[in-house]
């Protein structure tokens, strides 16, 4: 249709004056579809590859003592839900101690990931958490495009060893000179090409002897021995062994048991060398599992389901019960019919950690508190609920006060909805305070300020 009009037939239109004027259009024409194509992509970056993270919020802190001095953060990268539970032929699990340890000791769980199921936004959810800056993909997923607040940050010192891919973005970001790192270097990895879970053996030698270094080093001794302290092991080898030789195989679950020994052996060093005061907190956890080809990035439950272990300082018993309902088989699986699974999202992590030794909640996490891994009183689980809506409520009201009463973005209005369940939750809790009148009412004064505030915003 462009070459042909009703005044003459396509072939003479080239040579006659009766040429159609939209021939003359088409470089112009070309230049607008190419400017069309230009905008929305731009407009894709710009909507959503644009940092959701604000900042400029109060840190809010539980006003209550901690259960806990120090919290051992342990991340086993690329390590499975079921890889962990799950028990061999002859009914013997392939980390015995972490076993023992759900059995006897602590509390368990899946930790439900997001995608991408990556190493970033999987620490990121974690020890930050939030899920991961999008923005971020534009510097390769390996800088902070936008600095954000942490637990590490949040704590007195925190000390960690693992991979240069992991430890440095939560050093960078950290304000002050507080977070500390010992990683192997990118290149030295490849001392781990025969047997990755060299790897981790290099990071538990590494935390034995820091720890022995700190007796003749007396500056190191008494950080070692302040409050709100946080040791954070990136364990790289179950990972790798994982891509290199797929989660069934032999090296895969030897390196597991390997993981678990190292978990042990650190566990009662840092028993001893603390005179087993009773106020150190364990977590064991992972970024991402892992597909059965050895890839992960998606959405699989091979790659969201991840183990979550909490032991020591503050947290709870297993709690047995008769029956527990989950659409999947994996208690029955598992042999764990009668342990009360408590399933958490991944950036719930973040709260927990902030609770157990008493920093302030990370400024850009929307984690929710598990509550249920707790052991102590109605009056603090009351009062870490109440600090965690506070502390959600926060990031909705900055924007709202920034931007006027129609700027605020969707981002925002799911942490109001996050905030509004929050204070829901909480004032369930206190509800079981009965009793203590005292308590109630001074929460309930308080919890209904908040509401006129959120009814304001
Ligand atoms: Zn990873
Ligand atoms: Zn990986």
């Amino acid at each position: 249709m462009l070459m042909e009009t009703s005044c003459c037939p396509v072939t003479a239109c080239w040579t006659s004056p009766c040429q159609p004027p939209v021939t003359m259009g088409i470089p112009v024409f070309i230049l607008a579809g190419l400017l069309v194509h230009f905008v929305f992509l731009v407009s894709i970056f710009d909507i959503y590859f644009s940092s959701p993270l604000v900042h400029g919020m109060t840190p809010q802190q539980t006003p209550l003592p901690p259960p806990a001095k120090r919290l051992v953060l342990f991340v086993a990268d690329g390590l499975r839900a079921d890889s962990l539970y799950e028990l061999d032929g002859n009914n013997t699990s392939h980390a015995p101690y972490l076993r023992g340890i759900l059995e006897n000791n602590g509390s368990w769980g899946i930790s439900h990931t997001r995608v991408p199921t990556e190493s970033r936004p999987g620490h990121v959810a974690l020890i930050a958490g939030f899920y991961e800056d999008v923005s971020a993909v534009a510097k390769g997923w390996k800088e902070n495009p936008v600095e954000f607040d942490s637990v590490f940050n949040e704590s007195k010192y925190t000390w960690s060893w693992g991979s240069p891919d992991i430890l440095p973005m939560f050093a960078k970001g950290a304000t002050g000179d507080h977070v500390y790192t010992f990683c192997y270097t990118a290149e030295s990895e490849d001392f781990g090409a025969q047997d990755a879970s060299k790897l981790d053996t290099w990071v538990f030698d590494h935390v034995k002897s820091f720890f022995n270094s700190s007796r003749s080093n007396q500056t190191l001794f008494s950080a070692l021995n302040e409050e709100k302290v946080v040791l954070f092991m990136h364990l790289l080898g179950i990972d790798t062994n994982g891509h290199a030789h797929r989660p069934n195989s032999r090296e895969y679950k030897e390196n597991i048991r390997k993981v678990d020994e190292g978990v042990k052996e650190i566990a009662s060093m840092l028993e001893s060398f603390y005179g087993n005061d009773g106020k150190t907190a364990f977590i064991l956890t992972s970024d991402h599992g892992m597909t059965d080809w050895g890839s992960h990035g998606a959405g699989h439950p091979s790659e969201t389901l991840t183990p979550l272990i909490v032991w020591g300082a503050g947290v709870n018993y297993p709690q047995k019960v008769t029956s527990q309902f989950f659409e999947d088989n994996f208690l029955k699986e598992w042999k764990l019919e009668n342990l009360k699974r408590l399933d958490v999202n991944q950036a719930d992590i973040a709260p927990l950690m902030a609770s157990l030794i008493g920093v302030p909640f990370p400024l850009n996490s929307v984690g929710t508190l598990p509550l249920e891994y707790l052991n102590n009183s109605a009056h603090f689980k009351a009062e870490s609920m109440f600090t965690n809506a506070v502390q959600v409520l926060e990031q909705f009201k900055v924007p709202k006060l920034l931007k006027g009463l129609c700027g605020y973005e969707i981002g925002h209005v799911n942490s109001r909805a996050a905030f509004q369940s929050l204070v829901v939750e909480s004032w369930h809790v206190a509800e079981e305070v009965t009793g203590c009148w005292g308590v109630k009412l001074n929460y309930a004064g308080r919890a209904s300020t908040v509401g006129d505030l959120c009814s304001k915003y």
